[in-house]
C-alpha cells in the first residue's frame, strides 16, 4: 500500500522525511554512517528492506556512506536531471525512498559507487558485533 506524506511524517524524523520523500541531501560528512565501520546490514529507514551490506562499504571521500554494490534487487536507479545535472538517482525498490546517487567518475575507488545519505539508512548490526563485546570468562 502506498503511504501518503502524512503517514510518512508520522514515522520519519523531519530530516529523514526531507531526504527520503523529498529527495533531499544531507550535508557531506554530517551523516552518522559516513565513518561507520561496523558490520551489519544497512536497511531502508522507511520500509526496513535490506539495501546494502557493510561488506561492500568503502571510504569514497565524498562525505557520504558509499557502497560498491547494493543487495540483490532491492535498489533501483533512475536518471535524475534536476539542478541541470545528469545524475543517476538511487531509490529503494520497495517503497521508492530516495537514497542517494550513483557516482561513475571522480576520484573514488570503486566505480560506479553508490553514495547514500545516512538518513535513508538504518544499520542493523550483525550478531558477530554483539558477540565481540561480551567479555570472555577468564580461563583457569
Ligand atoms: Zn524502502
Amino acid at each position: 500500500m502506498e503511504k501518503s506524506d502524512k503517514d510518512w511524517k508520522k514515522i520519519l524524523t523531519p530530516e529523514q522525511f526531507e531526504i527520503c520523500r523529498n529527495k533531499g541531501t544531507e550535508h557531506p560528512f554530517s551523516g552518522k554512517y559516513n565513518y561507520c565501520k561496523e558490520k551489519g546490514i544497512y536497511k531502508c529507514v522507511c520500509c526496513g528492506v535490506d539495501l546494502f551490506s557493510s561488506d561492500t562499504k568503502f571510504d569514497s571521500g565524498t562525505g557520504w556512506p558509499s557502497f560498491w554494490e547494493p543487495i540483490k534487487n532491492n535498489v533501483k536507479s533512475e536518471t535524475d536531471t534536476s539542478y541541470d545535472m545528469l545524475r543517476i538517482e538511487v531509490m529503494c525498490k520497495n517503497c521508492n525512498a530516495h537514497l542517494g546517487h550513483v557516482f561513475d567518475d571522480g576520484p573514488i575507488t570503486y566505480k560506479p559507487g553508490y553514495c547514500i545519505n545516512s538518513a535513508s539508512l538504518k544499520l542493523e548490526k550483525s550478531l558477530s558485533c554483539f558477540l565481540k563485546v561480551i567479555p570472555k570468562l577468564p580461563e583457569y
